[in-house]
């Protein structure tokens, strides 16, 4: 009898010691990445961990064609709406940066963040340029699948993608553009987690450029950004709506 005791008790003592620990790691934290920054950033950085090939850090971004304003301040501003979406909805966020005041810090800085905060997703925000004023929509990058580097992540952030541009695309209203896995940028080859890059709109586009730059919009952009993540992270996304 002592001796079953004892054994129940260890059993009993592990049960505890087990469920803290996963309670923990099922806390899911999204890593919010509003593109580059007041400044740009022409130092170069691998395009990928041991790679010879170098790109600059961050060209600055584009501006809006009718509105002057500035791709950097448009994603900040998207992404501290999408932040307060999140975290109503219970979600912890983590942002590379909350403001437009300094000199972009680059891809693998941003990456570095996502993988520290072992994010269950790594959103870049932003909003795309064209020479040509007609092109217009919007649309979801993704990691190119590459051994050693995105092969752990491919699969995942494929899904992302798919399910942030549906609902992203919906919100916005503007022509779908669809998905596209990039093998050249530095922030998903870089990134341990799940990632996905969206391009809202085009800002040489007035017609995208103008309401791009209106709170409204800037908010249908935040909510179907936040329900895509939690789609993703297999949540409702009616947690994504907003409190009357
Ligand atoms: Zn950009």
């Amino acid at each position: 009898m002592r001796v079953a005791a004892h054994v129940f008790c260890v059993l009993v003592v592990g049960a505890v010691l087990v469920v803290p620990a996963a309670a923990a790691s099922s806390t899911r934290v999204v890593v919010l990445d509003p593109g580059h920054d007041l400044r740009a950033n022409t130092t170069t950085e691998p395009i990928g961990p041991g790679s010879a090939t170098r790109k600059i850090k961050d060209g600055g971004g584009t501006h809006g064609v009718v509105t002057g304003l500035r791709e950097a301040e448009l994603n900040v501003r998207v992404a501290l709406r999408l932040r307060r979406l999140l975290d109503r909805a219970g979600i912890r966020v983590v942002m590379t940066r909350t403001n437009t005041a300094g000199t972009s810090i680059g891809n693998v800085a941003r990456a570095g963040i996502a993988n520290r905060a072992r994010a269950a997703l790594f959103l870049r925000i932003h909003a795309d340029g064209s020479t040509d004023p007609a092109t217009r929509g919007t649309h979801t990058l993704y990691p190119a699948l590459r051994r050693g580097w995105t092969d752990d992540i491919y699969a995942r952030s494929k899904r992302a993608a798919a399910l942030v541009q549906a609902e992203l695309g919906a919100a916005l209203g503007f022509p779908d553009r669809g998905l596209q896995e990039r093998s050249d940028f530095t922030g998903f080859n870089w990134a341990d987690v799940p990632t996905i890059l969206v391009e809202m709109g085009f800002m040489t586009n007035p017609t995208e450029d103008r309401l791009l730059a209106t709170a409204a919009y800037q908010q249908r952009a935040a909510s179907g950004l936040c329900r895509g993540t939690l789609r993703f992270l297999v949540r409702s996304p009616a947690a994504c709506a907003k409190p009357s």
